[in-house]
């Protein structure tokens, strides 16, 4: 199939290009650069540089695209509850332009980025796609309403729509892994210290109402989740807006996963108490029955220390091409 990556230079999205490739499909990315790179848009997919307001129509166009994969995105929280109109803008607005642009060009298919943030502080746990959406924060916030454009655009225009609901994505695939700059998330930062670029981990809050007080969630590996993307673009039925949870089902608190990133790396990881972040639920677990029984997903790498141990092989390839590079 020909499709169109948005976010294709970024983390989720380079795996997910990836994975298109080897399964045949003719893949274009359309990506802005702003947060992704260049040298993570693999091999064998065209690069169209830009906005998806400025080059989204004409790209669809020239491709010939048949479906989107839709990875472009804002996704750091703290900075949604500081800047909303960033997210309003950048993350609603542009979809919407993607959706008008997708129903010009008669591209009947949307494979989209969703993230367990639309549920907020959970009822009960694991979570299943019906449990209420009520994101604690913007970046949720427009995830959210994105998902109810896409329930319409369904319902009234006839495309077929999977939203896929991450919990926490981590690891590496073919090469391709996390490089956020600044880097706010767990595992990502527990290995900077153990590369020595950092002297310890924070620990955010350790009174949550959980074994240890400090935050549980579910990490999932980057190419379980990719292959997920797949089994979706076949999984989109004309008229029906789809959405599944993709996760391990496993919880794990910040303290435990600093003790696998210990094991994994052989460095003690220094980690510092520290006050609660903003937004973060205590607990997020997923319930992906759904996704198993629906669209046959298996996650084939559900261990945490493989997680990170992928994570940490792409990572320490990381520092000797720095180091190579001077
Ligand atoms: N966290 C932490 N220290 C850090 C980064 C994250 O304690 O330096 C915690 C964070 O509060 C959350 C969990 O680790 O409970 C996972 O955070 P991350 O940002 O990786 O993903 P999120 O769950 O926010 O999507």
């Amino acid at each position: 199939m020909r499709v169109l990556v948005t976010g294709g230079a970024g983390y989720i999205g380079s795996v997910v290009a990836a994975q298109l490739l080897e399964a045949g499909h003719e893949v274009s990315v359309l990506d802005d650069l702003s947060t992704g790179h260049r040298d993570a848009v693999p091999a064998g997919c065209r690069l169209f540089e830009g906005g998806i307001r400025e080059r989204g129509a004409e790209v669809l166009a020239e491709t010939g695209a048949e479906a989107v994969l839709h990875f472009a995105a804002r996704s750091v929280v703290p900075e949604s509850v500081a800047h909303p109109e960033r997210y309003w803008d950048g993350n609603l607005g542009c979809t919407l332009a993607l959706l008008e642009a997708m129903r010009t060009h008669g591209v009947g298919r949307i494979v989209f980025s969703s993230t367990a943030a639309v549920y907020g502080e959970p009822e009960s746990s694991p979570i299943p796609e019906d449990a209420p959406v009520r994101p604690g924060n913007p970046y949720g916030a427009s995830k959210a309403a994105i998902d109810t454009a896409l329930t319409e655009y369904a319902r009234l225009h006839g495309i077929g729509a999977v939203s896929l609901r991450y919990f926490n994505v981590a690891g590496a695939y073919a090469g391709l892994g996390e490089r956020h700059d600044p880097e706010t998330h767990l595992i990502p930062i527990v290995l900077q210290v153990a590369r020595g670029l950092r002297e310890s981990v924070a620990v955010y809050g350790e009174d949550y109402p959980t074994a240890d007080g400090s935050c549980v969630r579910d990490y999932i590996h980057v190419a379980d989740l990719a292959e997920a993307h797949l089994l979706a673009l076949d999984g989109c039925r004309p008229g029906e807006h789809r959405v599944f949870n993709l996760g391990n089902g496993t919880g794990f608190s910040v303290r435990e996963v600093i003790d696998v990133c210990r094991k994994v790396t052989g460095h003690p990881v220094p980690a510092v108490s520290a006050e609660r972040r903003p937004g973060d639920p205590a607990t997020l677990v997923a319930s992906s029955e759904s996704a198993r029984r629906e669209l046959g997903w298996t996650p084939r790498r559900p261990e945490l220390h493989r997680i990170v141990a992928d994570a940490w092989e792409f990572h320490t390839g990381r520092t000797a091409a720095d180091t190579a590079a001077g």
